[in-house]
């Protein structure tokens, strides 16, 4: 199917061509051709999308002095905007990115549940009153930041986009999203949605573009207040430099490298399928993959083989063939990548059990097998590294206590799964992860109203849930002398 979505920038509420002139080109990962070409932002309209949504989110704006209810009415009219459009985004999403349909379709639902849930917090970000004396009235009041930028990466270009301009929005903040330069598509779809939804002009600003151009010049802008940044932990650091010069708050999602770990007496079935969703959808390229399996000596052998019957069985396909059940990596430097870590694991001892290979069955597209290693050392590369790919580690432990220590042994700290039928354990052992989220007896999940985030170089900050309220709000203190 062609593409027939938008391609333009759009600031300041119109839809307009990059000053350069130059574009970017989309390439269907699952048949290695352009399905897309859009306009490339430079920092020169960035600078001009900062502008508009400073003007924007002015003290005196429509946006900012728009009654509470009247703003939840345009978040959920952008909710509904989406809705009607979901066929048509994941269909794009597929194409540009590589998942199934259905995942695709998972993504646009998730973000249609995010701006509800949004909506309703429009009237809720309330204050507080302060106990300082009898003659006094203290108390302090929530409002927008101002300008947020929103840098957004490829594996879900739709979702984690949508998870924090829907927040941003309800606070009555104005918006500049650039989306990957991988994956630049269905952003732009928020700015129909927007257009539907009547936002006024410069709320809503979406600038495709090159990360070390229009990325650095957006979170660099001394125009901005906050900068959201969802990606990988070097590009996260850099985020957290270039932010310094407007002294604007940085939100960081970042990488990982999550622990499943299952004891003897887990449920070993609801534990495998489990793990399965957990590193194989989406094409295992997800922040929050439990990649990297710590299980108990008894059951190992049988949850090897398990994962590796699993992995052997999972149909490919891609954007254009609905049949499969996981796609194509997002290009060839990835897969590439990914290859090369299958070697390093080879290299330093690991046993491959199941795929390790690019898929016969496929001559073109950028697949790779669902893979599973087993004889795996918590020291080896490919139980240390973000691998970022349908590519599962299993260590073997022999007690609870070297469970907890193995999983807590990684730079990264995001999501952590912990399969046990012993209730006791299972609160025990959450106590002693050091992971910003904790999935007992359940595959890695999220909800719009869940804080979602990591420790260690994982990243700082929550998106999600109340917190991405209180991170897209500024706190006023009021003090009156009442004497
Ligand atoms: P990336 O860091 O390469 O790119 C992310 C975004 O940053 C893109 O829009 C890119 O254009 C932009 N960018 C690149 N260089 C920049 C610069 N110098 N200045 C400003 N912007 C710049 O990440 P990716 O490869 O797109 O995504 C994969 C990574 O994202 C993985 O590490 C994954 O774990 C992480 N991720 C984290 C979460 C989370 O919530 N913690 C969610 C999804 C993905």
């Amino acid at each position: 199917m062609e593409y027939s979505g938008p391609t333009e920038l759009y600031i300041g509420g119109e839809w307009r061509e990059a000053n350069s002139g130059e574009t970017i080109e989309s390439v269907d990962p699952a048949t290695e051709a352009v399905y897309a070409t859009v306009q490339k932002a430079d920092s020169s309209d960035v600078d001009e999308a900062v502008q508009a949504a400073a003007a924007a989110a002015d003290r005196e704006s429509d946006w900012r002095t728009m009654d509470p209810d009247d703003r939840r009415t345009a978040i959920h009219a952008m909710a509904d905007a989406i809705e009607e459009m979901k066929d048509e985004i994941a269909m794009v999403e597929s194409h540009d990115n590589g998942k199934t349909p259905f995942e695709a379709g998972l993504e646009v639902d998730m973000v249609i549940d995010t701006f509800r849930y949004y909506a309703g917090w429009t009237d809720k970000a309330t204050g507080d009153e302060i106990p300082v004396s009898n003659s006094r009235l203290n108390y302090t009041v929530r409002e927008p930041v101002g300008v947020t930028a929103h840098i957004s990466p490829w594996n879900y270009p739709f979702q984690l986009a949508g998870r924090s301009i829907a927040p941003a929005l309800a606070m009555g903040n104005s918006v500049v999203l650039k989306p990957s330069e991988q994956t630049p598509l269905s952003a732009l779809y928020y700015a129909r949605a927007a257009e539907e939804a009547g936002l006024s002009a410069g709320t809503v600003n979406i600038v495709p573009g090159i990360g070390s151009e229009a990325g650095a010049a957006l979170s660099g802008h001394e125009g901005v207040n906050h900068v959201t940044f969802t990606g990988s932990t070097g590009v996260g650091r850099t985020i957290q430099r270039s932010a310094a010069a407007a002294v604007a708050d940085v939100d960081l999602e970042l990488g990982g490298k999550g622990p499943a770990i299952v004891f003897p007496d887990a449920d070993l079935d609801a534990a495998s399928r489990g793990i399965q969703y957990g590193i194989f959808m989406n094409a295992g390229q997800m922040c929050w993959a439990n990649s990297r399996v710590v299980v108990h000596e008894d059951v190992a052998d049988e949850l090897v083989d398990r994962m590796s019957t699993i992995a052997e069985r999972i149909p490919l396909g891609g954007g254009i063939d609905d049949d499969g059940q996981m796609g194509p990596v997002v290009n060839e430097e990835q897969q590439q990548e990914i290859l090369d870590y299958i070697e390093t694991g080879r290299r330093e001892g690991a046993t491959v059990v199941a795929g390790g290979g690019v898929p016969e069955s496929k001559d073109t597209g950028y697949f790779v097998e669902p893979t599973v290693f087993a004889d795996v050392d918590n020291n080896m590369t490919i139980a240390r590294e973000e691998i970022f790919g349908p590519v599962l580690v299993v260590i073997e432990v022999s007690d609870e206590q070297e469970a907890i220590e193995v999983a807590n042994d990684s730079q990264y700290g995001l999501t952590s799964c912990v399969w046990t039928n012993d209730l006791t354990r299972a609160h025990t052992v959450a106590d002693h992860l050091d992971y910003g989220m904790v999935m007992i007896n359940e595959t890695p999940n999220t909800w719009p109203q869940t804080p979602f985030g990591g420790t260690k170089q994982s990243g700082h900050g929550r998106a999600q849930g109340k917190q991405a309220v209180e991170s897209f709000t500024e706190v006023k203190n009021v003090h009156v002398n009442l004497e």
